[in-house]
């Protein structure tokens, strides 16, 4: 059963592990994983609500274990952000993710913007934009269509280190933005200075808005901040027309949720993506 609250899976909780399994041999599946190519990406539509075209994806990770089934990223993202695998296995994200973008070009699914999630471990890699730099080369794709989410427990715990990279990077033309935007203890001057394009607005404030007053005024009243400090926002989660006809009424920009598509592999998404062009 998937969470509602969005932020649960952070608290990792080895009673979600089968008995008699510990921690470890986790980690060495994982680390194997990593080898054996179990991983897949499945993305995530998002919707501008002006134009209503689907202007970008976000890539969201699962792992197809051999014996478990397909793991969702709360199953295992915890678990690589203590161990540190979230190193090799975020730079394994973003190369596939870069490859299946310059898939999607190839299919005349043009100007689409990719997002990827990124852990605050992976800015503490030295090779992170050298790595980006190359891959960027490599694919022959620009650093503009590229966007990195970062929650903001990440941005909290920034260090200087943290604010040189992120500066480099969007020097470079990445973007950020910052996910689960209201649900953490992020202070206002934070948001003023670090270089986010762009606010998600977390799932939980989206769900809750359709049956308590004072969710609504709360997602009113980020969507007017955001707004204020020229940064659009994103809504995720959204789920029914009537949560829709809300965003729309405050102004969000952009939106997420199962009620437009719920993350897809990618040649699904593709025609998705085709089917969505011609409506
Ligand atoms: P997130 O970045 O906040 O991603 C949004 C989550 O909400 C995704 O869960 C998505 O499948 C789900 N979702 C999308 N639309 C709806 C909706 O309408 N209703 C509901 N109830 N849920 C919706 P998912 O894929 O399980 O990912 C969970 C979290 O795992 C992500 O939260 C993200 O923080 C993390 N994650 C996923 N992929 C990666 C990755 O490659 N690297 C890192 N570091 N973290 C990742
Ligand atoms: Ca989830
Ligand atoms: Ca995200
Ligand atoms: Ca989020």
């Amino acid at each position: 059963a998937r969470s509602l609250s969005g932020n649960s899976y952070r608290i990792f909780d080895a009673r979600h592990l089968d008995a008699g399994r510990s921690l470890a041999d986790l980690e060495a599946d994982l680390r194997r994983a990593l080898r054996r190519d179990e991983l897949e990406l499945h993305y995530q539509p998002r919707l501008a609500l002006e134009s209503g075209a689907i202007i970008g994806v976000e890539a969201l990770v699962r792992w197809r274990h051999p014996r478990r089934g397909l793991l969702q990223p709360q199953d295992f993202i915890p678990l690589a952000e203590e161990s540190g695998l979230i190193i090799p296995l975020g730079y394994w994200v973003i190369d596939r993710a870069l490859r299946d973008l310059q898939w999607l070009n190839g299919q005349g699914h043009l100007a689409l913007h990719l997002a990827v999630n990124l852990s605050f471990q992976q800015f503490q890699d030295g090779q992170l934009l050298s790595t980006l730099q190359r891959l960027f080369r490599d694919r022959g794709l620009q650093p503009g269509c590229f966007e990195f989410e970062l929650t903001e427990t990440a941005v909290m715990r920034r260090s200087s280190h943290v604010l040189s990279t992120m500066e480099a990077l969007q020097e470079l033309g990445v973007r950020f933005s910052l996910d689960d935007f209201g649900t953490g203890f992020s202070s206002f001057q934070h948001l003023a200075t670090l270089p986010i394009s762009l606010l998600k607005l977390d799932k939980g404030f989206v769900q809750r808005m359709t049956e308590h007053a004072a969710d609504r005024r709360l997602v009113r009243a980020m969507i007017n901040l955001a707004h204020d400090l020229e940064l659009p926002v994103v809504a995720e989660g959204v789920e029914n027309a009537e949560q829709l006809a809300l965003l729309r009424q405050f102004g969000a920009d952009q939106l997420q949720g199962y009620w437009i598509c719920a993350p897809q592999p990618l040649t699904e998404l593709s025609a998705f993506l085709r089917r969505h062009a011609l409506s």
